[in-house]
């Protein structure tokens, strides 16, 4: 049996030279390969400049993992681990929560997987038909190496439908509690990983808590999109007089009413279940800090210019609305919009609510969600902290 293999265009390797990990189906010129399959990447000419797993149902034909012709083995997955794991700990992340991201997908070089760890319970995604091959061997080197108290499989990402992988629950490893406590900067926090959203909690948002508490004292606070209240708890452990949580799900603002018990801080919260584009449009903001961190907007690049008009929409209505001398940190998490992109977004919301706005920051995701260099891509969480007066 000759080698599977997929081989590009004439002229189509510039992007893996640079160490671009997706390829897209239309750079490629032959295929002989399973889906799901490890193969070697070849240029035109035959010679192999990469490795990586094909599928044929996606438009990113092939994500790859080495840059050589080197074929990842099973000894590369557990380096590129135990290295997002080290990351994790070098970059002081574990000193300020038991809840990080230890392994971001292209991030960390391992594209398609997600893990996340929760006070020694971990959470895993297989997002992709390659990695969900190489599921075995993944839970088995974290068991091993990291020894959690239990490993949780949350693959039900909309993508594994075109990847042409059933959505998966299940307990793969231990007994993941329904409920797990987890401290992040001294605030203690319910994580529902079996029933919340994506593996549980939002710890992207960790460094923006952390701003958002710095600026509380006395101050009043809406926190839009709230989930379990991380915001709101991080602003009324800061010294926010008041905050309220506007969410559409009831489940999450029944999490974060048990978040603010448990932090003692639920006499000044409030919980509000509303789809906050109807909520901004019938009510008055009175509240001096405003917090607006939608899910992605933009979920695919067809869905772009609808998208954009989502996410101006919102910040017009929160500019115009929003009383003198107050904050509004504004969030995006989609991939199709970059921090050029929102910061024009959110200059049109300003002009055209007409008020006068100042950034005072802007803000990337922390440090255990890595972004790599050759793939921009994984950049995802924005946050523009603006002032308006
Ligand atoms: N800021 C949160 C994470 C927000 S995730 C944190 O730091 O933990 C986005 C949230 O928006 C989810 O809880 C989801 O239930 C909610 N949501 C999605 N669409 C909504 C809508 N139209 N109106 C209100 N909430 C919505």
């Amino acid at each position: 049996m000759t080698m599977q293999k997929v081989i590009l265009k004439q002229g189509k390797e510039k992007s893996v030279l640079q160490r671009h990990p997706w390829v897209f189906s239309g750079a490629i010129a032959t295929v002989d390969a399973d889906d799901g399959a490890m193969v070697p990447l070849c240029s035109y000419d035959g010679t192999v400049i990469a490795w990586g797993y094909y599928n044929s149902r996606t438009q990113i034909a092939m994500r790859l993992l080495t840059f050589s012709d080197r074929k990842p083995d099973d000894d590369l997955i557990a380096r590129r681990l135990m290295n997002a794991y080290a990351l994790r700990v070098a970059s002081g992340v574990v000193n300020s929560t038991n809840a990080f991201r230890m392994v971001h997908s292209e991030g960390d070089m391992l594209p398609g997987l997600i893990a996340d760890w929760y006070n020694g319970h971990c959470v895993v995604q297989f997002l992709t038909s390659g990695m969900d091959r190489l599921k075995e061997t993944i839970v088995q080197i974290i068991q091993e190496k990291l020894q959690p108290l239990s490993i949780y499989e949350r693959s039900e990402h909309e993508g594994r439908k075109m990847e042409g992988l059933p959505s998966i629950h299940a307990q793969l490893y231990g007994q993941t509690p329904d409920f797990i406590a987890i401290n992040e900067h001294g605030m203690e926090f319910l994580v529902d990983v079996i029933k919340g959203q994506k593996t549980g909690f939002y710890c992207d948002q960790r460094d923006n808590r952390v701003l958002i508490q710095s600026i509380a004292k006395g101050k009043n606070v809406l926190n839009l999109f709230a989930y379990s209240g991380g915001f709101s708890i991080a602003a009324l452990m800061g010294g926010a007089t008041k905050a309220v949580s506007v969410d559409s799900s009831g489940y999450a603002l029944s999490i974060a009413q048990k978040n603010c018990e448990l932090n003692n801080v639920a006499k000044r919260h409030v919980g509000v279940k509303a789809d906050v584009f109807e909520y901004i449009n019938t009510n008055d903001i009175p509240q001096n800090v405003i917090i607006c961190d939608p899910p992605a907007l933009i979920k695919s690049r067809s869905s772009i210019q609808q998208g954009l008009r989502g996410y101006k929409e919102l910040n017009v209505k929160i500019f115009k609305k929003a009383p003198p001398l107050s904050f509004v940190l504004t969030c995006s998490c989609s991939r199709f919009v970059d921090m050029k992109l929102f910061q024009k977004i959110v200059f049109s919301a300003a002009r055209d609510a007409n008020r006068e706005v100042t950034i005072t920051g802007k803000y990337l995701q922390p440090a255990d969600h890595p972004v790599s260099i050759y793939c921009p891509e994984t950049e995802y969480l924005k946050a523009i902290m603006v002032f308006i007066s």
